[in-house]
């Protein structure tokens, strides 16, 4: 028998990858859409997956990485949608239902940073590890976490990227958080806030730039944050921002000497680089995110 074949969507605010797989090594059709208005873009990414049915036979389940923030509890009346998104249009979008009426199999759906957090815990560099937390630091920052095999919802899902840091010394910019201003770690630390602080494109300054000093800064009272919280055995930090390698040093020293020896565990005592690292699924992690919920669902 050969294996069933998986339908896959990272849904990001500025491009969908939509992707045909049996497993992480064996993804056998991929497109990239353009986000614009939900009709347009859903429609292309309906047609995807249909062309994809007429090539390859039926698909077993679809699995949605999405952007959010999104209703993602199953007891919800409004779940499965995309809700409060300052994306022009996408507002109160029923992203599920459009998909479900349309292909008729089961779907997974979940935030784009929790289905990256479960890929790398079931495939990438979170393999064997109890929990996995994976953050990306892009447009915006976000935060997924998996546990016992299982992404972390609740009230929402979390909203790690608005988790609230102090400024760091000398550091004046006002912040770029609508709803937070300078109080939050999205507001001080994503690529728009270093843009605007700066003037500057992210990727155009130099390692040695006083912006990458305070980059870490942020991004390791965060961490701080998040290791008390959750507890996490393998921190991963993906999106455009962490292309910067250079971070990740600076990163673990920070959150060390914040830490200040109360977590008494070596992955922080010794500045792992296997604790706090970059994706082991190097960009996949989103899609191969989405595919792994896709199995989930049909379970
Ligand atoms: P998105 O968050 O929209 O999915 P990315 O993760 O690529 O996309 O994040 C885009 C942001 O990352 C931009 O704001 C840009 O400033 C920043 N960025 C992209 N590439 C780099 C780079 N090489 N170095 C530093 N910052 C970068
Ligand atoms: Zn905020």
């Amino acid at each position: 028998m050969t294996k069933p074949l998986y339908g896959a969507i990272e849904a990001g605010g500025t491009k969908f990858v939509c992707g045909v797989g049996s497993g992480p090594e064996a993804v056998i059709e991929r497109t990239t859409i353009e986000t614009t208005t939900p009709r347009a873009t859903l429609a292309g990414t309906v047609a995807f997956f249909r062309e994809a049915v007429e090539r390859h036979g039926e698909l077993a389940a679809l699995g949605i990485a999405s952007f959010g923030p999104i209703d993602c509890r199953p007891s919800s009346s409004s779940y499965g949608r995309i809700t409060s998104t300052p994306k022009e249009g996408w507002r109160e979008t029923d992203f599920v239902g459009i998909m479900r009426e349309a292909l008729s199999i089961p779907i997974g759906f979940d935030t784009d940073v929790n289905a990256a957090a479960l890929a790398e815990w079931r495939w990438g560099c979170a393999r064997g590890r109890s929990n996995c937390l994976y953050v990306t630091v892009g447009t915006g920052i976000g935060g997924g976490f998996v546990v016992n095999g299982e992404t972390l919802k609740g009230l929402l899902h979390p909203e790690m990227g608005h988790v609230r840091v102090t400024r760091e010394q000398g550091d004046e910019f006002g912040g770029n958080c609508p709803f937070h201003g300078s109080a939050c770690l999205e507001g001080m630390a994503a690529g728009p806030a270093i843009e605007k602080r700066w003037g500057a494109a992210a990727h155009t300054l130099p390692p040695a730039h006083q912006a990458w000093a305070w980059e870490a800064g942020y991004l390791a009272q965060a961490i701080v944050n998040w290791v008390v919280t959750l507890s996490p055995e393998a921190i991963v930090l993906g999106g455009g921002v962490m292309q910067q390698g250079h971070l990740f040093g600076p990163i673990r020293s920070r959150v060390r000497l914040l830490l200040n020896d109360y977590i008494q565990a070596p992955e922080i005592l010794e500045e792992s680089a296997s604790y706090i690292q970059a994706p082991g699924l190097g960009t996949q992690s989103g899609l191969l995110g989405a595919l792994a919920l896709a199995m989930d669902a049909r379970k």
